[in-house]
């Protein structure tokens, strides 16, 4: 797509469709903006609640949302565009982000490799998130699942219900039975706890009616190398590791040193046998972003200023997971959170907005300094299973602020999580698939 003229509106280029990315979509104004979303997901994840996906308490659906439902511009618009592609470069300098079409959704992987095209921008979002981080240690990629997006949580479930289903099957020794049915998380921050959790209530609730001629054997065991949940009030903490234990999650303070087809190893010789391998230790910087040629915040992501530019570039803009700021900013690390995400989308398009009103939203136009961005933690949740959640409210590194426990706080972590799913649609699904849980149990079936 060649560049826009003066007498057209400004064209927006948007990398990603996860929070930030989302949410910069949903703010845009698309009268002042024709706009293009290039991204290998055509939908936006609602990630805190897709580990409840993972043992079927909600359905993938209800936790998808289709980006053109965010932005209807992108369908309407004879100008806006959503590409269905992964950026492979940018050429700060031509002003154009080089994509290839995603292989395996458009020509089934049997083609040469997908198509690959260039886009011209008046302006620029790159909000294409993270990785999960394996800092290295051998075997994970090749057999350790991960919980970043819906068909990982595919995946995890599928795995969980054959392995329970293999040990059924007459002729599997007892040894294999206990291997297939120890599901391991490694990591223990709100993800891995709240997916440990979920498993707990999976084995308690359904497993023990659904599979019970292998009910004893099913076992969670939850390795972090430091204190689960490190960044919650300590009270939070030991709540947690007390609900985690109740419920039957094995907790064992360690490092991962190898990974092998059907068993870990630690640091200290341990071997641990398990039939579902979960991953969860947090994230880095993607291979995309580490060979953009910008310079980097100290965690190796796209660095940024304070107003979430990326200096030396004109019209560039990095938000999330993929963003830093420069050491030189002076400004405290932000945490690979959707809430800082999604704040960052909504500041960079109401400055955009600004801009383009005031006649700079075409490429190289003189840009007038917009306001910093200042973010205010709003606080963090996470469940832990049997219908118990923390709720840290705490702005981040100090001690004011309200943190509570238990029942109270599952119904808050609830009805906070119903009301910021992104459609209305979306959040009937989840009333329903909650209240059919509740009712009937979890949905066992394997297709
Ligand atoms: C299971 C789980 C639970 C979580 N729970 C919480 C929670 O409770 N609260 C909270 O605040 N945070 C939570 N997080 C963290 C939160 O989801 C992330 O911080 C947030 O998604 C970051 O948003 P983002 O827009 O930077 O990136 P993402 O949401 O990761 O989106 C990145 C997008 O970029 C696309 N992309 C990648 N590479 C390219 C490329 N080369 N070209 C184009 N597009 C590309 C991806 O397909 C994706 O659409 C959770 C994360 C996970 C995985």
């Amino acid at each position: 797509m060649p560049a826009t003229k003066p007498e057209q509106k400004p064209r927006l280029v948007v990398l990603g469709s996860g929070w930030g990315a989302c949410r910069l979509l949903k703010d845009i104004d698309t009268r002042l903006y024709d706009v293009i979303c290039v991204s290998p997901r055509n939908h936006m994840v609602f990630t805190p609640l897709l580990a409840s996906t993972c043992v079927g308490t909600l359905e993938f659906r209800s936790v998808a949302e289709p980006v053109r439902s965010i932005q209807p511009a992108l369908s309407l618009l004879p100008d806006s565009y959503y590409f269905l592609a992964r950026c492979t470069d940018i050429n700060t300098d031509q002003h154009e982000v080089h994509c290839e079409a995603l292989q395996e959704d458009i020509d089934d992987g049997k083609g040469e490799g997908g198509n690959k095209f260039s886009v011209a921008y008046d302006k620029l979002v790159i909000a294409t998130g993270a990785e999960a981080s394996t800092f290295g240690i051998t075997g994970v990629h090749e057999h350790a699942l991960f919980l970043r997006d819906v068909k990982n949580a595919m995946d995890i479930r599928t795995k969980l219900l054959l392995n329970l289903m293999k040990c059924e099957i007459p002729g599997t020794s007892m040894e294999e039975k206990a291997r297939l049915l120890h599901c391991v998380v490694v990591g223990g921050g709100p993800t891995g706890v709240e997916f440990s959790g979920e498993l707990s209530d999976f084995i308690r609730h359904d497993v023990h009616h659904k599979f019970a001629h292998v009910k004893d054997l099913i076992h969670v065991t939850l390795i972090e190398a430091n204190e689960i949940l490190s960044s919650f009030d300590v009270r939070l903490r030991e709540y947690a590791v007390n609900q985690l234990t109740k419920t039957g999650v094995k907790l064992v303070r360690g490092m991962v040193k190898e990974v092998l087809p059907e068993k870990l190893l630690l640091t200290d010789g341990t071997e641990v046998p398990y039939g579902l391998l979960v991953w969860s230790t947090g994230v880095g910087p993607s291979p995309f972003v580490r060979n953009l040629p910008f310079e980097k915040s100290p965690g190796g992501r796209i660095g940024v200023d304070e107003t979430l530019k990326v200096p030396g570039v004109e019209d560039v803009y990095a938000i999330g997971d993929c963003s830093g700021y420069l050491e030189r900013t002076n400004k405290t690390v932000l945490p690979a959170l959707a809430q800082v995400a999604e704040r960052q989308g909504k500041y960079v398009a109401k400055a955009l907005n600004k801009m383009a009103k005031a006649g700079e939203g075409h490429a190289k136009a003189h840009i007038t300094p917009a306001d910093p961005f200042v973010y205010r933690h709003l606080g963090s949740m996470a469940t832990v299973g049997r219908y118990k959640a923390l709720v840290d409210l705490r702005e981040s590194n100090k001690s004011r602020g309200l943190s509570m426990k238990g029942f109270l706080s599952w119904i808050v972590w609830r009805s906070a999580y119903l009301t910021r799913v992104i459609s209305w649609r979306n959040r009937l699904y989840v009333a329903v698939n909650w209240a059919t849980t509740f009712l009937f149990g979890r949905d066992i079936s394997r297709f």
